[in-house]
Formats: C-alpha cells, sequence, structure tokens
C-alpha cells in the first residue's frame, strides 16, 4: 500500500484510478510507484489529483496529466482537475520499492544511494551501479545521457551487455 494513499474510502477509490496509470516513458512503472502522484481529495464535489513533476528534461507532464483524467473518469468521476504542485521537487527518493524492483525487471538500473555518515549519497559517485541482467558491478558509464536526460547509458563488464541507469535526483 502507498504511504500517500487516503484513508477515507471516496478519496482512496480516486487514488487507485489515478494510480493505475503509467509512466509515458517507462511503462511498466505507474505513477504512483514513480513518486509522482501526491494526492487525491475533493474540494466540494470536484476531484483534485495532485501530481508533482519530475526534473525538467523528463517533460511528460501534459501527457500524464491527460492520462489521469482520463483514468478518473473512466473510474466514475467527472470534472477531475489536475492540481501541479512544485515543491518540495520531486526526488527519485520517492519512487517505491516496487518501483524501483519494476525498473530493474524492464532492465534499468533503479536510483541507487548509500548511507554514509553526512547522509545518503549517489552510490554512482561511491560505488558501482549494480548491472540489472545479471546483478554485476562491474560496470562503467559509457555516456552520462542515455536514451533521455534522466537516464545514464552504462555497460556490464561481466555480461558486456549495455544498459540505462536511472540517476538519482
Ligand atoms: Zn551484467
Amino acid at each position: 500500500m502507498h504511504e500517500l494513499r487516503p484513508q477515507s474510502a471516496r478519496e482512496a477509490s480516486l487514488w487507485d484510478a489515478a494510480a493505475t496509470v503509467p509512466d509515458p516513458e517507462i511503462p511498466v512503472i505507474s505513477i504512483a510507484d514513480l513518486g509522482i502522484l501526491r494526492g487525491a481529495r475533493f474540494d466540494g464535489e470536484q476531484p483534485v489529483i495532485t501530481i508533482t513533476p519530475t526534473y525538467s528534461g523528463c517533460p511528460a507532464m501534459e501527457t500524464i496529466s491527460t492520462d489521469v483524467k482520463k483514468a478518473v473518469v473512466a473510474a466514475g468521476f467527472s470534472s477531475p482537475v489536475i492540481d501541479l504542485v512544485l515543491t518540495p521537487a520531486w526526488t527519485t527518493d520517492w519512487i517505491t520499492e516496487a518501483g524501483k524492483k519494476a525498473l530493474e525487471d524492464y532492465g534499468i538500473a533503479p536510483p541507487q544511494r548509500r548511507e554514509t555518515a553526512s547522509g545518503p549519497i549517489p552510490i554512482s559517485l561511491s560505488a558501482p551501479v549494480k548491472c540489472p541482467r545479471c546483478g554485476s558491478r562491474n560496470t562503467k558509464e559509457l555516456s552520462h545521457f542515455g536514451s533521455t536526460s534522466c537516464k545514464a547509458l552504462y555497460s556490464c563488464r561481466d555480461c558486456q551487455e549495455p544498459f540505462d541507469y536511472f540517476k538519482v535526483h
């Protein structure tokens, strides 16, 4: 269960309708598991869905807004509005464990952090990224910008396969 899913049954069903929407760029992960979906509530009778855009460079918010409205209407709610909230800014820390697993199963190494005394730091700065195919950490970055600017292109020295790494933000 997602930690942000509302308690009340009515709002929870609104959340569930929005939560089914997949990310347009990585369709194996839902916007709930990606951490973009931040809330579902009613303003009087009007359904309000709160979403927080990912960092610039992954501009899919128009598509997501349209898809969320469609999904909510299909679930029986009328005239939904999208509330775009920019602060606090989206971070890869909001990707759920289920979301990270979906990314890895899809062949994208999920964002990795390592806890240090001064707090979590992106693991790519401290240790190699884990290959999503064979699990090896014997990997190297080929390009800091992969198929989209939110991903880096890596190569595995063990299984020889290239893969995308979803960078920490
Ligand atoms: Zn490998």
